[in-house]
């Protein structure tokens, strides 16, 4: 079975994003549980924590079909001490605030070298601050995104991924969110049967289909290869819908969050719909 929503807003309240995804047809769905542009948040009381799990049950969308996202203040790799410590420690606090709402993902982008440190060694840090998150916490899968490799940001790469999944001291903590714009436009194309194979199979082989966590469906402005992060509603961009139809046919991505982060919110729920119908039975 296919999972498929959006990534709605929680303005007002986290427990908002529920409601948000049953008005738009989703059946998963991605919110961020406090400001994504702030270092500090409120924390979340237990009058909000149980109208959020209350509005969860309304909207029928199951827990382990919610991937929350991080702030996008949060870099792991830091090449500060100081300022990766600081970003540690609201990632850790992000994944308590998962944990409280009853959720068992946290989606993040693996982190930024700044050009100020090799790649190498930005991954050792994210490393690092992955496996100290897991030691303070406990029941959230910390789900890794690939990134378009914009700036200094690392993710661009399937290797990147598959260290940091294999440098986890724990695999059941650990698992990867494959978003389709960043995929492609980091060179990894996906626009017919033959592209979509091969580079499914690196990825399987990289770093496995036993990570993947969820999916961030997105088209994209930009070109193959381009490293330009930039989203467009399916089928309108650079991909096409041959590529979205290969994925809804591909059983190795059933029963995981898959999010569509598209421009155009008043198309959600056709783009729900739309993707739905590229299924064959
Ligand atoms: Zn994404
Ligand atoms: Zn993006």
């Amino acid at each position: 079975m296919k999972y498929i929503g959006a990534h709605v807003s929680a303005s007002g309240g986290v427990f908002n994003a529920p409601l948000n995804a049953k008005e738009i047809g989703a059946k998963a769905f991605a919110l961020f549980t406090k400001n994504q542009r702030q270092w500090v948040a409120k924390s979340l009381d237990d009058e909000t924590i149980a109208k959020f799990k209350e509005n969860l049950e309304i909207s029928g969308i199951l827990p382990k079909y919610v991937l929350p996202h991080d702030s996008y203040l949060i870099n792991l790799g830091h090449p500060e001490l100081e300022k990766r410590e600081k970003s540690l420690e609201a990632f850790i606090d992000e994944v308590k605030r998962c944990d409280q709402l009853g959720l068992d993902k946290l989606n993040f982008h693996p982190g930024s070298h700044l050009k100020q440190i090799s790649e190498e060694e930005c991954l050792e840090n994210i490393a690092e601050s992955i496996n100290k998150t897991i030691e303070q916490t406990k029941n959230v899968k910390l789900v890794i995104e690939n990134t378009a490799g914009q700036g200094s940001n690392l993710g661009y790469k399937l290797e990147h991924l598959g260290y940091l999944v294999k440098n986890c001291v724990d695999s059941n903590r650990i698992g990867v969110c494959l978003d389709t714009c960043h995929f492609f436009t980091s060179g990894y194309d996906i626009r017919d049967e033959k592209t979509y194979d091969e580079s499914m199979k690196k990825f399987d082989t990289i770093v496995g289909f036993e990570f993947l966590a969820g999916m961030h469906l997105n088209d994209s402005k930009p070109d193959l290869g381009s490293r330009v992060d930039r989203h467009d509603s399916i089928g309108e961009g650079k991909i096409g819908l041959e590529a979205f139809k290969l994925i809804m046919n591909d059983e190795r991505i059933d029963e995981i969050p898959m999010i569509l982060e598209t421009p155009n919110s008043d198309i959600w729920s056709q783009e729900i719909e739309l993707l739905y119908s590229l299924i064959k039975n």
